[in-house]
């Protein structure tokens, strides 16, 4: 976690969490938008495109916090922020609560009511307003494209007269949302593609997308209700890592997505997978900032392990802001179209609807989510 917070501090985010065409939007619905200036410059807009579109800039967002009826942020508050928001006052954003429990205590004290994004159940009827997912797409991309820039190879076949090159080959592991985005970029950019993943739902996207998929037999895995994976047994966490050991070793480029909702990632990768691997080769570690799918990957950074480069600088969405902020922009003004009254111009804060009942994790003074609850103890 220290290493995780420390990363997040030094990170300039450049992502915003209105895009003009979503101000124009929630104006017409009668908000009024207030948003800090140059808040969206990093991701291509200006302070003029939104005033364009209805937005009050104001110099010091903090100004604007006080009697707001929703605040919205790429993030999470800061302390300064925390100081100034008032009772009832809905704020949403990236909370991640798992890791920031006092925060999350503190704005339940303020009686804020808080709706943490990572929290939006994956249903059909939560797509349009699922900021993981959309953020997620975005990061398997420029994964593949930092692991390609990275590699002393190129990633197509060749054939030239001075020889033949052949495809690089690419395992991903976690085939999830950014998993199959991974995947797809690799199959673009011409290299061969395996993957694997715990839940066997997801062999038949894989092939669809033109990967193989790596068959291993480690007992009986599968999802929770809301699709996540369930955590494997050390002896199926042995198996799989024994079992993935010969296709890492032939591997160029690894990419690593595991996840675990809530919980730690499990270790998928160990050194000497990593030593057995051609000098040069290069694995992306998603997971790197919240524990680490793979021994000796750094939250924020780009390390050499057994002549391994290992890619654990995170924000992936970020280096793409634009399309980053367009989608999470989007996502947010679905969210809020949802919920809207228009005939009282008021978020409704329906507990009772399954959405919200996951996702707004402060509210009357008291942290209301049970798995928040139950991890905070
Ligand atoms: P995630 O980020 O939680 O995990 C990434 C992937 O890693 C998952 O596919 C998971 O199965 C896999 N994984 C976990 N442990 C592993 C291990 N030991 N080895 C290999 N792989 C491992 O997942 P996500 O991308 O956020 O998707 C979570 C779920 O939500 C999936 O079932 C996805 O299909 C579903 N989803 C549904 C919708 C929707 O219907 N609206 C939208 C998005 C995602």
């Amino acid at each position: 976690n220290e290493a995780k917070h420390a990363v997040d501090s030094a990170v300039v985010e450049r992502r915003c969490a209105v895009t003009p065409n979503t101000v124009m939007r929630l104006s017409r619905m009668g908000l009024d938008v207030v948003i800090e200036s140059d808040a969206g410059v990093r991701s291509g807009y200006t302070n003029d495109a939104y005033a364009e579109q209805g937005a009050t800039i104001i110099d010091d967002g903090v100004e604007a916090l006080s009697g707001a009826d929703i605040v919205l942020y790429v993030n999470r508050p800061s302390e300064a922020h925390l100081a100034k928001l008032s009772e009832n006052t809905l704020v949403i954003g990236h909370i991640d609560p798992f890791f920031q429990q006092s925060l999350v205590e503190q704005l339940a004290a303020k009686q804020v009511s808080t709706l943490s994004v990572e929290m939006i159940p994956r249903s059909s009827r939560a797509q349009k307003m699922d900021a993981l997912s959309s953020q997620a797409s975005l990061a398997g991309y420029v994964m593949m494209l930092q692991a390609a820039n990275n590699l002393p190879s190129i990633l197509p076949m060749m054939m030239t007269p001075s020889g033949t090159i052949k495809p690089a080959k690419v395992f991903i592991i976690g085939a999830g949302v950014a998993g199959l985005q991974a995947i797809a970029t690799a199959k673009r950019m011409g290299a061969n593609v395996l993957a694997y993943d715990t839940r066997p739902v997801v062999a038949e996207q894989v092939e669809s997308l033109g990967g193989k998929f790596l068959k291993i037999d480690i007992g009986e895995t599968g999802q929770t209700k809301d699709g996540y994976a369930k955590e494997l047994t050390d002896e199926q966490k042995a198996k799989q890592q024994e079992a993935q050991r010969d296709a890492i070793a032939d591997s160029d480029i690894v990419i690593t997505t595991a996840q675990l909702f809530g919980r730690k990632p499990p270790v998928l990768i160990r050194k000497e997978t990593l030593a057995l691997m051609k000098p040069g080769s290069v694995v992306v570690d998603m997971a790197a900032q919240s524990g680490g799918n793979v021994e000796g990957s750094v939250a924020g950074e780009t390390v050499q392990v057994e002549g391994v480069t290992v890619i654990g600088t995170g924000h992936w969405s970020q280096q793409v802001a634009t399309d980053a902020t367009d989608m999470y922009a989007n996502n947010l003004f679905n969210l809020i179209d949802e919920f809207f009254n228009t005939e009282s111009k008021q978020f409704e804060l329906n507990l009772e609807d399954e959405i919200l009942a996951q996702s707004v994790i402060t509210h009357g003074g008291a942290v209301i989510n049970d798995m928040l609850k139950n991890a905070y103890g």
